[in-house]
């Protein structure tokens, strides 16, 4: 084991300015390298990429092909022609309107812009065309270099039954189940008894946890079936489904593997992707915790038996689900691409995965062997996405008003991002904000990484999962690594309910709305010294004038607690401005009343540093208006407020359209129904005015990966449903209301 001085060497060496000399050096190091370079009959160099994605993985890519000296070009769909990914490209070329099978999943228009931007290879990212065997086999007709794996074994794997026969003559362990070609209901019915309930029914064209459903007893698997099946063919165009055994405590690890065109295939060690909501990753980790290095070269072997099966080449991740009570794992697919959370293998492993792609599509050998495959340390990533926490995790979408990412970010905080401030995260794609990536010599030091840049980690303007990232790094049992895909429903008491500590929650709430307060003063009077907006008065510009003014000042706040969602509490706090400049505030609570001597010296932009008794900290201060109200989110210490101020009139954001007024919810009469997500209608199963029962399903929703049915309220007559199949309908927009039945009413 190196001392922990030289691997922090190593690992600036392998992150610094000097990686790409050394990874170009470690690839052409062996002679079995050159000689299979000669076979290869020399492939022409790529000069130019398409990265056929956006957000971040398109920057990520990017930032990659640029450093090797490679051209970049970028596509974009209409909602996407100012957005960072173009701005990072040498060249943009436009393939079509908003919707992703209008633009990014039309692979004919992505050709097209290649060819005619004359580039000789595709990377396609993660997500849209990625996993398209022919997509993949478009690109090789088209003369074009598919930076990814052959299309055959896309195809093999794309089926997660096909797969499962496969890895089984592979000799890789598999989940009992049942996966094949057999669909017919009541045949599959037997099939879950024999495997026994619980069960797990999947989709085996699927992805992102879409479609799946667990059946806890026979009673419920017909419908649970017909279910998973309609979403299937909606969303993967195939409604073929398998049933797996359903494992009650599970973890998800997978491994990512890296083969080469000679037929060498290496992995890369594991990633414990175990904390996971609606079944998608929130946080992944490499390596994983808790395990022994036996486990992890067994698993290791499965993985490239399993790549070596499909005569994989190029990036790809077998996961696998292991069995907390017994420690048996299984395969459970494998996905044939770059995956989202690649970037914690590259941090414990010092290398850049993406450059691996380019070099191997390029015809290049692997240019380590396993033996040499480096386990430095211990990487988390933590997915920032907008997204309503207390709503069940309902992707959110707006304007980021104030964005500004972890400041400071070295080769051991990494921030992959897609966006920028000003910018809007709309319904057309995925709500992923960012990926926070950090790195540490051991796992605990890694964490307290993570739990301080998730702390500084700014957005303001929609609603994200930050402050629940942050209580999820906090818990002591993911300090401990016990993870299990349960993780979140089992911790829920802790994770979502903050009765226990309310006291403790408001009382640091008053504490940073005192902060807000006084710097709020501060950068009012700092505003109006310097002339403010060109109104060069003496009333302002004199501020002696205006601090006996403002002597005393009364604020009101709303404080929203965005983890519970169980509304908000009002905080009046009355500031008394002192001679020296400092602010005496008092807040009146609940019962008790709490004062503050505080001192605040602005620094740039929205930084502040505040003396509160004796100690000070930095602050950071957002504010923008929306709807009926100016939100003020305030960043201090570890700590994350976000207030809101009732503004005199009416104010709307017009570049918000999505977003309806907040007075016009609370005006909605008694048993109106509005859309808990932007989304896309995709099944509407009442009519108007027919009568229904208290949780009749009314209509399907979906939205980036996820179906939410609407239920009625309460048992009566549907009223108002207009809304169609088809269509997109905005967040909180009404969707319809459930009136009372009286008998003469007709259906
Ligand atoms: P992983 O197993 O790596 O989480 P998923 O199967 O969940 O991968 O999906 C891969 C990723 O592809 C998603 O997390 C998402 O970010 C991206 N993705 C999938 N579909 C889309 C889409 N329509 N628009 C944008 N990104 C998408
Ligand atoms: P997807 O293609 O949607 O990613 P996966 O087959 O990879 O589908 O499964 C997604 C998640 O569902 C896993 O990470 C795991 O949490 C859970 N899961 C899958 N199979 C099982 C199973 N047999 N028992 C329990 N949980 C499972
Ligand atoms: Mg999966």
């Amino acid at each position: 084991m190196p001392s922990s001085m030289a691997l922090l060497i190593l690992r600036r060496n392998l992150h610094g300015r000097t990686s790409s000399l050394l990874q170009a050096r470690v690839f052409s190091r062996s002679p079995e390298a050159a000689a299979a370079r000669q076979r290869a009959s020399e492939p022409k160099p790529v000069e130019k990429i398409l990265v056929a994605n956006r957000g971040e993985i398109a920057c990520r890519i990017m930032r990659t092909v640029r450093r090797l000296g490679i051209r970049t070009v970028a596509v974009y769909s209409d909602a996407d022609a100012g957005s960072l990914h173009v701005r990072s490209a040498d060249e943009a070329v436009r393939i079509g309107p908003a919707p992703a099978r209008l633009s990014y999943l039309s692979g004919a228009s992505i050709i097209d812009a290649a060819l005619r931007a004359g580039a000789q290879a595709i990377h396609p990212g993660y997500g849209f065309l990625s996993e398209s065997a022919e997509f993949a086999q478009l690109c090789e007709e088209s003369g074009l270099t598919f930076i990814g794996p052959p299309a055959s074994a896309i195809r093999d794997m794309g089926d997660k039954s096909a797969s499962k026969k496969i890895m089984g003559s592979a000799g890789v362990p598999l989940v009992p189940g049942y996966h094949g070609d057999e669909q017919d209901v009541d045949f599959m019915r037997s099939e879950a008894e024999k495997i026994g309930y619980p069960i797990l029914i999947k989709p085996t064209h699927g992805g992102g946890g879409k479609g799946m459903r667990i059946v806890q007893s026979a009673n419920e698997f017909v419908e649970s079936f017909l279910g998973a099946q309609r979403e299937a063919a909606a969303s993967f165009g195939v409604d073929k489904i398998l049933l797996e055994k359903y494992i009650t405590r599970p973890r998800h690890i997978e491994v990512q593997i890296f083969g080469d065109k000679y037929g060498k295939v290496l992995h890369l060690n594991e990633r414990d992707c175990s904390v996971q909501r609606r079944h998608q990753k929130i946080i992944e980790e490499a390596p994983a915790p808790n395990v022994t290095s036996d486990f992890r070269t067994h698993l290791g072997q499965a993985a490239v038996s399993a790549a070596k099966a499909v005569k994989y080449h190029n990036a790809g991740t077998v996961e696998f689900i292991v069995d907390t009570a017994s420690g048996q794992f299984y395969f459970m697919e494998m996905n044939t691409r770059l995956q989202v959370e690649h970037p914690v293998t590259e941090m414990i492993v010092g290398q850049d995965l993406v450059e691996w792609q380019i070099r191997v599509a390029n015809g290049e050998p692997l240019p380590i062997d396993q033996s040499e495959v480096p386990l430095l340390g211990h990487a988390f990533e933590a997915r920032i996405y907008a997204e309503n926490v207390p709503k069940g995790f309902l992707p959110a979408t707006g304007v980021l008003h104030h964005y500004r990412p972890v400041p400071g970010t070295s080769s051991a905080v990494r921030v992959d991002t897609g966006v920028e401030e000003g910018d809007t995260v709309s319904m057309h794609y995925d709500p992923m904000i960012a990926k926070l990536v950090v790195w540490g010599e051991s796992r605990s030091a890694a964490l307290v990484k993570l739990k301080d840049s998730l702390s500084k980690f700014q957005v303001a303007g929609l609603p994200t999962n930050i402050n629940f990232l942050g209580k999820l790094a906090n818990h002591w049992a993911f300090e401990d690594g016990n993870v299990e895909t349960h993780f979140i429903e089992h911790f829920k008491d802790d994770l979502f309910d903050d009765s226990r500590h309310e006291k403790e929650a408001y009382e640091e709430a008053i504490y940073g709305a005192a902060l807000v307060a006084a710097c709020m003063c501060s950068k009012e009077n700092s505003y109006f010294r310097e002339g403010g907006n060109g109104l060069n008065s003496i009333w302002h510009a004199n501020p002696p004038f205006r601090v006996n003014h403002c002597a005393e000042r009364v604020f009101e706040f709303q404080w929203d607690n965005d983890n519970d969602g169980t509304g908000s509490k009002l905080l009046v706090l009355s500031l008394i401005y002192q001679a020296d400049g400092q602010y005496d505030i008092e807040v009146e609570g609940e019962g008790n009343s709490l004062g503050f001597h505080v001192k605040v010296t602005p620094l740039v932009n929205r930084d502040f540093r505040v003396e509160v008794d004796g100690v000070s900290v930095q602050v950071g201060l957002a504010t923008y208006e929306k709807d009926l109200d100016k939100h003020i989110h305030i960043w201090h210490g570890s700590k994350h407020h976000h207030f809101r101020q009732k503004l005199g009139q009416p104010l709307f954001d017009d570049d918000d359209s999505q977003h309806k007024p907040s007075f016009e919810m609370a005006s909605h009469p008694q048993g109106t129904v509005v859309a808990p997500m932007a989304g896309l209608v995709v099944k509407v199963l009442a009519k108007d005015g027919m009568r229904v029962e208290e949780g009749q399903p009314i209509l399907v929703l979906e939205a980036m990966k996820m179906e939410h049915v609407v239920k009625a309220p309460s048992a009566g007559c549907v009223h108002g449903l207009a809304v169609t199949a088809g269509q997109q309908v905005p967040d909180s927009s009404v969707l319809f209301s459930i009136k009372e039945y009286y008998p003469e009413q007709k259906e």
